[in-house]
């Protein structure tokens, strides 16, 4: 059954859960879905390289860009996760769509975008690995929600070492913590 949870068809994010019998790992539903872009030999090189990814890595999750807003896809316990835009008819590209949801305009009332901050995503295009980061923790530690770079605009993650970076182009950001040590110092994060 397929359920719709607040989902406004204006919005200019998605989500959706697809049921994990659709497909045989994330690296699969990626590889279903990057064609939509359109981009040509770009996603044919994005498609060879998920293709020849580890097999274990094909589990794990996996990011790329997409038209406004980079896709997010994760294998969780009732089904693949998707976060991305709005700008294609998915039914007509997926398999197994159960649930709906709004994804990030929604923050995290929507659950699907709500669980990428759990998650650590590959990008095989930048070959870089991040954690999101909810826009309420980078309001917190006073980090803008995107890379102020200008023509960049990329998410705000935390990479394998700790750095809270561009997911885009990879520029460090210095948060700052706003809860005190036990001596009333300030540290950076
Ligand atoms: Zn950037």
């Amino acid at each position: 059954m397929k359920i719709r949870t607040g989902f406004v068809s204006n919005s200019s994010t998605s989500s959706f859960i697809i049921s994990l019998s659709a497909y045989g790992n994330v690296a699969e539903v990626a590889v279903a879905m990057i064609p939509a872009r359109e981009w040509d030999e770009r996603d044919d090189e994005l498609i060879e390289k998920i293709e020849n990814m580890k097999p274990d890595m094909k589990e794990e999750p996996i990011a790329f860009a997409s038209c406004n807003y980079d896709t997010y896809i994760s294998k969780e316990e009732d089904g693949y996760y998707i976060d991305t835009c709005n700008n294609h008819e998915w039914d007509d590209v997926l398999e197994g769509i159960d649930e709906y949801g709004g994804g990030g305009d929604y923050g995290n009332e929507d659950r699907v975008h709500a669980a990428r901050t759990g998650n650590q995503y590959y990008w095989p295009e930048r070959e870089r690995s991040a954690t999101p980061v909810s826009y309420d923790e980078l309001e917190r530690i006073q980090l803008p929600s995107w890379c102020t770079d200008q023509h960049c605009y990329g998410g705000i993650g935390i990479d394998p070492s700790g750095n809270h970076i561009c997911i885009r182009c990879g520029k460090i950001y210095k948060g700052v913590n706003k809860h005190e040590d036990t001596h009333g110092i300030h540290f950076e994060l």
